[in-house]
């Protein structure tokens, strides 16, 4: 990757998009079109299709008709697994064009794009692929004269919704699995992040997912979301976003058929830093990466930053000197290490809870502005903010963006208590030395991921997914999987 291709590739013009329904691209039914804003400038990149309920319908009609028939559904697993290499291989044959264009859509810094973005995505479909011909059915310990077999059946028809700040990895990690275990998908990405994954939805087609199994509808939450999630001919759904929209799934399928919903939600993920940390450096340098890269946008952030007492202000004054090197600006050169906030609302959302905590007694240590570019586009500094009380709102409520909150603590017992202060369990850091405290950290602290002595690291070998109000579903790992299939059951008398 150098400058030179990118720069070409962002100088081309992004054609309007409709939907990709049954193998094609295909025009909103009566929404018309609607514009998508860049933040690296704030102007108008292209439109996308404005979806109804009636561009929905049809997108989910093809879904299930696709599964009946079998096309894809009763394809040998070695078969699908086929299709699924070459589309991870077409994937990363594209991965600079993917990452430049999701890049112009949602601002992620164009480094990380390549890696979290176009390569991970290779990586998913590749990882499914390569594991779906490895899933055996099982025969029960009955008694006499009878066979108990287990089989693994394919849900049916999958209803996936995505956010816009990973679109390509979070996408992927569901597009993967469901079309693996035989199944066809309706999948809505975010309004302002879904060029690169109709882009996905061609290269499935040339990979040869048959037409109908891997539809997208693109369009408002409120609008084609609902719809749906509110379908009597979807079997399950998978989310990722916010804990709001989450319940709102929750509602629609009560009010549905009972569909069931896996949920990755929101996090306010704490990093403890002890005083026995093997290398507060490195901690400080790996923390402040940890909350900033991607202008703080990453579910699992380390958003609160617990620092134990007697360490508190040196730890906190390095935080702050890594928090003004940083080189935020146009994600799209190489030389800048953070790119753009979102949006506009996102950015003025994140200003406000920066006021929020000065008024509720924190100070201000640094950033807390907005950035004003020459290209108009949406940048905020890195922002720490000290003495916040764990009761305080910054401590309480996600702001997924680059503000830190800081609060010390005393010892071991209150950085647990403190860590399990709000109502989120997504992700924790814990810094030390003590081998018997990090297990200790790792067993008291309610959260689906603890790192130790490292932040935010991860593979697709591992599960992610959180407890209480950060979701209840795992991405990641063969334990995805399972919310792929049905398990059912054949008693056969002999
Ligand atoms: P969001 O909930 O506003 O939107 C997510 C998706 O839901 C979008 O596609 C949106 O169009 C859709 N949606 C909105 N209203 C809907 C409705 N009524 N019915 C159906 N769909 C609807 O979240 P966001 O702002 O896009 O994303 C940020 C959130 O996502 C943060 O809370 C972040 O922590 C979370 N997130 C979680 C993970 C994880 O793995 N746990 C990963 C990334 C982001």
């Amino acid at each position: 990757m150098d400058q030179t291709s990118i720069d070409a590739l962002r100088a081309l013009p992004v054609s309007p998009r409709g939907h990709f329904i049954d193998g094609q691209s295909v025009p909103a039914i009566e929404g018309g079109m609607r514009d998508v804003i860049s933040p690296i400038d704030g102007q108008v990149l292209t439109q996308i299709a404005e979806g109804s309920p009636a561009d929905m319908e049809r997108a989910i009609t093809s879904a299930r008709a696709a599964f009946e028939d079998g096309r894809w559904s009763r394809m040998a697993p070695a078969a699908r697994k086929k299709v699924l290499l070459k589309l991870a291989d077409l994937i990363e044959a594209q991965a600079l064009e993917l990452a430049v264009l999701g890049v112009r859509d949602n601002g992620t810094e164009i480094n990380m794009a390549i890696k979290a973005e176009s390569m991970s995505a290779a990586a998913t479909f590749r990882y499914y692929g390569e594991a779906i011909d490895k899933v055996y059915g099982q025969i029960a310990p009955t008694a006499e004269n009878v066979l108990g077999l287990v089989h693994h059946a394919p849900v049916g028809v999958v209803g996936a919704i995505v956010p816009w700040n990973f679109p390509l990895m979070i996408g992927s990690w569901k597009i993967a699995p469901a079309l693996a275990a035989g199944n066809s998908i309706v999948l809505k990405p975010a309004e302002s992040a879904s060029l690169s994954l109709l882009r996905i939805a061609e290269l499935a087609s040339e990979a040869g997912v048959p037409d109908g199994v891997f539809n997208v509808v693109t369009g408002k939450g409120s609008v084609v979301g609902e719809t749906l999630a509110l379908s009597m001919d979807v079997d399950i759904m998978v989310f990722t976003g916010s804990g709001a929209t989450g319940r709102r799934l929750l509602e629609y399928s009560a009010r549905s058929n009972l569909k069931r919903c896996y949920l990755e939600l929101g996090g306010k993920s704490p990093n403890i830093i002890f005083n026995d940390a093997p290398d507060l450096a490195h901690a400080a340098q790996v923390s402040a990466g940890g909350i900033f890269r991607n202008s703080g946008q990453v579910c699992v952030a380390g958003s609160r930053l617990l620092v134990q007492e007697d360490i508190h202000d040196d730890f906190v004054a390095e935080i702050c000197k890594h928090a003004e090197a940083f080189r935020v600006g146009n994600p799209l050169d190489l030389n800048s290490q953070i790119g753009a906030v979102h949006s506009l609302d996102e950015l003025e959302a994140n200003l406000d809870f920066v006021t929020k905590a000065e008024a509720e007694g924190a100070s201000r240590l640094s950033g807390g502005n907005r950035i004003l570019s020459k290209t108009g586009g949406y940048y905020m500094q890195p922002t720490v903010m000290g003495g916040v009380k764990p009761t305080d709102t910054l401590a309480q409520q996600e702001v997924f963006g680059p503000v830190l909150a800081v609060t010390p603590f005393k010892d071991e017992a209150e950085a647990i208590q403190i860590a399990n202060s709000t109502v989120y369990g997504l992700s924790a850091g814990v810094w030390t030395s003590n081998l018997g405290r990090a297990h200790r950290m790792v067993a008291g602290i309610r959260s689906g991921i603890i790192h130790v002595n490292t932040y935010g690291g991860s593979d697709l070998t591992v599960p992610l997914g959180g407890v209480g109000q950060s979701g209840n579903g795992h991405d990641k790992s063969l334990h995805a999987m399972d919310k792929y299939f049905d398990l059912k059951t054949a008693w056969i008398q002999l």
